[in-house]
C-alpha cells in the first residue's frame, strides 16, 4: 500500500493568506503546506482521505488519475472544500463517487453543496454517493475501520486502513478508539504546534505522548501551522516520529 501526503498543513495553510508569519520559517519546500489530504493506492484501489481547498492543485501535482472512494474525517472546510473538484473524476468513472463519513458531515455536505444533491441537482455538478460509516467495512482489499475521536467537542472520524491509521484534527482519543488503533504499523496524527495547548487540536508534545502510549513503531505528524519548521522540528522529535510534508510518499506493508 502506498500513501501520498497530498497536503499536510493546518486549516489556514502554510504560509497563510497574505504571506503573514512567513519570516518565521526557513526557505524549505517542506515548509509549504497545503490543507490536509492523503491518497492511498493499492494494486486495485485508489482512495482519498479528505478533499480540501487545494485538492485540484494537489491532484495535478501528485498525478491522481482516478478515485474509487473518498473518506471524509469531518465537515470543516479545510477538509471538504475540494469536493467540487471531484467533478472531473465523475467524467472518468461515469459513476457517483462513494464518500464515507459521519452523519453530521453528510448533513453538512448536503447543505453546503446543495447544488449537487436532490431534485435540483445542477446539471454537470459533482455526483457523490454519501454513506454514513459506523463500523468496519471492506472496500476491495482494504479493511476500513472508522476511528471516532474528538476535535474539541466535535465528534469526528479517523480511519484505520489495514495496518495504517490516519487521524487529523484530533484533541482527544477515547480508550475504545485507542484499542482500534493499537497494532497499527504506521500512524498519522495531527499536531498543530509545539505550544501553547489548543482547545481543539493536539500539540506536538501531546502527540508524542500518545504515540508512545499507543506503542506505534512509525508515526508521521500532519496539520502543522506556520510556526513549525520542518527540519528544526524533525531534529527535536524521537526518531520514530517525523513531520510529513506535501507530496511525500510512504510504503506500508
Ligand atoms: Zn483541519
Ligand atoms: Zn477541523
Amino acid at each position: 500500500m502506498k500513501v501520498t501526503f497530498l497536503g499536510t498543513g493546518t486549516s489556514m495553510g502554510v504560509p497563510v493568506a497574505g504571506g503573514f508569519k512567513r519570516k518565521e520559517l526557513a526557505h524549505d519546500p517542506r515548509n509549504e503546506r497545503t490543507r490536509c489530504s492523503a491518497w492511498i493506492q493499492t494494486e486495485n484501489t485508489s482512495l482519498v482521505i479528505d478533499t480540501g481547498p487545494e485538492f485540484r492543485i494537489q491532484s495535478i501535482r501528485s498525478d491522481v488519475k482516478n478515485i474509487d472512494y473518498v473518506l471524509i474525517t469531518h465537515e470543516h472546510m479545510d477538509h471538504i472544500a475540494g469536493l467540487d473538484d471531484l467533478r472531473m473524476y465523475n467524467y472518468v468513472s461515469k459513476d457517483p463517487i462513494p464518500v464515507f463519513t459521519t452523519e453530521t458531515a453528510v448533513r453538512s455536505i448536503k447543505k453546503r453543496f446543495d447544488y449537487m444533491f436532490g431534485e435540483n441537482k445542477y446539471p454537470g455538478s459533482t455526483s457523490l454517493s454519501l454513506t454514513v460509516i459506523e463500523s468496519a467495512i471492506t472496500l476491495n482489499e482494504l479493511k476500513i475501520t472508522p476511528l471516532p475521536v474528538y476535535h474539541g467537542d466535535l465528534n469526528i472520524l479517523g480511519f484505520r486502513i489495514n495496518g495504517f491509521s490516519y487521524l487529523t484534527d484530533v484533541k482527544t482519543i477515547p480508550d475504545s478508539t485507542k484499542k482500534l488503533i493499537k497494532g497499527s504499523e504506521c500512524l498519522v496524527l495531527s499536531a498543530l504546534r509545539w505550544e501553547p495547548e489548543h482547545p481543539t487540536h493536539l500539540t506536538i508534545p501531546e502527540a508524542i505522548k500518545l504515540i508512545e502510549e499507543l506503542e506505534i513503531a512509525q508515526a508521521y505528524l500532519i496539520h502543522m501551522n506556520s510556526y513549525v519548521d520542518h527540519q528544526e522540528t524533525n531534529d527535536r522529535l524521537p526518531s520514530n516520529i517525523r513531520l510529513a510534508y506535501d507530496m511525500q510518499t510512504i510504503e506500508i506493508d
